[in-house]
Formats: C-alpha cells, structure tokens, sequence
C-alpha cells in the first residue's frame, strides 16, 4: 500500500508560537511558554513512548510507566508507580494545589492495539517522522493524550509551581493499563485498589473528537456522556417435528416475523439537553445546508420544528443513533440439522439506551411490537448507567474558552457517544468526565486508529498540547 505523503492539514491558531497566557489570580508572574520548544519537546516523549511495544496482549506497559516516571522525577514531581500485574503498570502522579477546589485528573493509557505489520508502510513502533506527522501505533489512541498530558504537567511544574504561583485544585496524572482488554489491569485495577488516588471532581479522559471538514477544523466535541450498552435475547418458540412434514409455527419461522417486526420498529425520538446543545452548537459551523438547518430545527423547542428537523437528521445513521435508542439484532441461531425443525430458534440484540432511559421499558414495547405469546424476550445483559457530566461546569467552560482563545472559529460541543468508554465508570462514581481527542483531524485520520500507519499531524499535537494545557490551568488557577 502506498503511503499517501498529503500535507498536513494547517489551522489558523491564533495564539503566536511565543504566547503568554495570563498570570494566575494567585500568581503575579505571566506564564512565558516557549510554545515551538514545547512542541519539540512533546514530539520527543511521544516518539519515545511509540517505540515503546504496548500491544495488548500483553501490554507490557510497564517500561512506558517507567518512562513517565522518570520524567517527571527529574521534574520533581510526585509520582506513584504501580504493577498490578506483572509487566502491567498503573503511574499516577500529583502537582499539589491549595485545595480550594477539589483535583482534576487528566488521564490517558498505555497500551495499544496490534498492528498488521504488512499494511503499514512505515514501522509502527519506530516514531517517524514523515510530510507533517509523525507515524506509529498509539499516535492518536491513546500514547498522544500522554504525551500531551504530561508536557501538561512539565508546564504546570515549570511555569506556575516553580515561579511561586499556585493552583486552586491539585492537578493529577494518571496513565493506566489494559485499556484495549476490559481494563481489569488498568482502571478496574485502580478503583478497586486505589480509589483515594484518584479522588477528583473532574476528570478529562479519551473520547471526544476534534474534526476537521474539508481543510477547515470545525469543532471540539466533548464527551459528557454515552449509551449504554445491553444484550437482549429474543426466543421463539414452537413445536419439534421431521422437515419432511411442515408444520404452520415452526419456531424459525416465528422468530424470522418476530425480527421483522423488530427491524420495522424505531424507538421514539428523545431530545436531552445535551443532544439538544449537540445540534444547536455544530449548527453554527455545520458545512450542509440542509442538514444545518436541520440541527438548529432539533435544537428549537418548537414541536413542528424539532419533527421536522429529526426527519432529515434521522437519514444520517449516527444521527439517528443520538436521537433514540438503537436496536441491532447481531446473532441468530437455532435448528441442529437440516432435516428437523427445531423447538427453539433465538436472536441476539444489541442495544444501547439513551442516558436515563429504562432498558425494561424498551423490552415492554419489543414484546407489543412483537406480538406473540410464544416469542420471549429477555435481558441477558445490562449495562449501567452513569449520569451526564455537565456541559455547563467550569471543566467544560475551561475547554471551550480555551478553544476559542487557539481558534475562533471553532466552537466546543457536547457530545454523547453511542459507544461505551471508560468514563462511565468514573462518572459512576461521582466525577465530572469530559472524553477528549485534542487533536484537529479529518476523518481519513481519524480512521487510522486502531488501523493502519496510523499517525498524528504534528501541528495538531502542538494544538492538543496548549488546549490540554490551557484547559487545566484555567480550571486550575
Ligand atoms: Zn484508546
């Protein structure tokens, strides 16, 4: 495969490479950030932390907490490190403030997916640098969050701590484990052991997306919240028989109606606020026409409006997915050979609720919608739900004030996730979690995680440094 050498997408940034963000109220001194040597700099550890092999199984991310540790001793910074498996590392570090506010945690993890070496064109774990990226496995999922993360900590030491400035709220690092593997060496591991390590009020996590339409970045979406994901099992049954004599309510054939019906049927339409400031802030940057009215027609409180706006956004499948409850039927089985009708036919479905919304709710109208006394329904998992982290609190408005500062004409949305993350669990346990990707990307990108030569636009890691960066000091002066 031929690697395409595009140059790298280029967005106005208003703040020269050579900015001063305002003194802290609690500082007298300007921060005076070297931003072309901090870029230098956040290339350096990223390329490092890339050569590093994570791939989990079995993540060995031991070497890169070590890493990460090491800098940021050097700094003088506190930090823990922790093996809760061996080869697995858990590292969370501290900058202290004066506790007038409660901590936030900037969180990223360690280990990547695997690689089909054969597709990529470049070596995956040897951090090159090519036409304004910089290649590798974990670029932009996750080890660039950690990369950005800690160049956040770098600064906050260098340019508030060390100038005699102080924070409002301790700021904590924490890189974790097993992320790609269900997290039972990674965050599982942390709550359960050392939930009063990472105690905060908000937390910012991976998750969101900063997208770049044709050439022009044009939105920070922040995830606040997401579906939540359950498995329900559909039964039909019917009597057993020989294939040779066709009996009327074979259960196959009853579960084929019964998934008929399903796959006529759409939960109803539900507008939570943050689906409703989802529409109504990317309508003001929204390239289509037709579909940026749409958004704002969702986002007014006017009944006719909202129908009709729902109507052309509902065309659009991950539209459709933020507006209601989504059903897939993803596994069907049943019979044992082709010559006996079976007495049980079953179907798998997945399907993820709105924030707040009962999955037994949904179950009642399938089994009105299926309308058959000898299909059963069942929920074979349930997912838990977490509330909404609030798109109205100092973390989101420290996000969106820092956006607008680094580019005009982008503006901050909420965003609710169809797919579930980590963060569900944090806001379970009563943390403020913004899912971020900090990155500007276009969608061929962005498609490259979990992919192939996967990379990171070096401009657009020097924009994630400052808006990491600027975000947590405005949260955190
Ligand atoms: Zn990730």
């Amino acid at each position: 495969m031929l690697l395409r050498r595009t140059a790298p997408t280029v967005f106005r940034c208003t703040a020269s490479s050579r900015t001063t963000v305002t003194a802290t109220s609690t500082s007298s001194k300007a921060l005076a950030i070297d931003w072309a040597a901090v870029a230098r700099e956040t290339v350096v550890h990223l390329q490092r932390m890339i050569r590093i092999d994570t791939v989990n199984p079995p993540g060995n991310e031991l070497a890169v907490g070590q890493y990460l540790e090491s800098v940021l001793e050097a700094e003088r910074i506190e930090t823990h490190l922790f093996e809760p498996a061996q080869g697995r590392a858990a590292l969370i570090s501290r900058i202290a403030g004066d506790g007038t506010r409660r901590p936030v945690i900037i969180m990223a993890h360690m280990d990547v997916v695997g690689v089909e070496r054969a597709n990529w064109t470049v070596d995956p774990f040897g951090g090159e640098m090519a036409g304004g990226y910089l290649y590798g496995r974990g670029a932009i999922d996750d080890k660039g969050m950690l990369a950005v993360n800690l160049e956040t900590m770098l600064l906050l030491k260098r340019h508030v701590v060390d100038v005699g400035g102080t924070l409002t709220r301790d700021v904590i690092f924490v890189a974790n484990s097993d992320e790609e593997a269900g997290g039972e060496f990674g965050m599982g591991w942390l709550v359960n052991n050392h939930r009063e390590l990472i105690d905060a009020e908000f937390v910012l996590n991976e998750g969101g997306r900063t997208r770049v339409v044709r050439d022009k970045p044009l939105y920070v979406a922040v995830q606040n919240t997401e579906k939540v994901p359950h498995n329900v099992t559909v039964t039909a049954h019917g009597p057993g028989g020989h294939a040779a004599v066709p009996l009327a309510d074979n259960a196959v054939f009853r579960l084929g109606r019964a998934l008929s019906a399903i796959g006529n049927y759409q939960e109803p339409v539900l507008l939570t606020p943050s689906t409703r400031e989802f529409f109504g802030q990317l309508a003001k940057v929204w390239p289509d026409v037709s579909e940026r009215r749409a958004m704002n027609d969702v986002a007014s409180r006017e009944r006719r409006r909202v129908l009709r706006g729902v109507r052309v956004l509902a065309a659009t499948p991950v539209f459709n997915a933020v507006l209601r409850t989504g059903i897939s039927a993803t596994v069907v089985s049943g019979g044992i050979r082709s010559n006996v009708i079976p007495t049980e036919a079953t179907a798998l479905l997945n399907i993820r609720t709105l924030p707040g919304q009962s999955i037994d709710a949904v179950v009642t109208r399938l089994r009105r919608v299926i309308n058959d006394s000898r299909v059963d329904v069942t929920i074979t998992q349930r997912g838990e739900d977490a509330p909404a982290s609030d798109f109205a609190s100092p973390m989101f408005a420290a996000i969106a004030e820092t956006v607008k500062e680094l580019a005009p004409d982008m503006v901050t949305v909420p965003y609710m996730s169809t797919g579930a993350t980590d963060s569900a669990r944090l806001r379970q346990l009563g943390m403020q979690a913004y899912g971020l990707l900090p990155f500007p990307m276009d969608q061929e990108d962005e498609d490259r995680m979990h992919g192939n030569d996967e990379r990171i636009p070096l401009a657009s890691l020097d924009f994630g440094t400052r808006l990491i960066f600027g975000a947590v000091h405005r949260a955190a002066r």
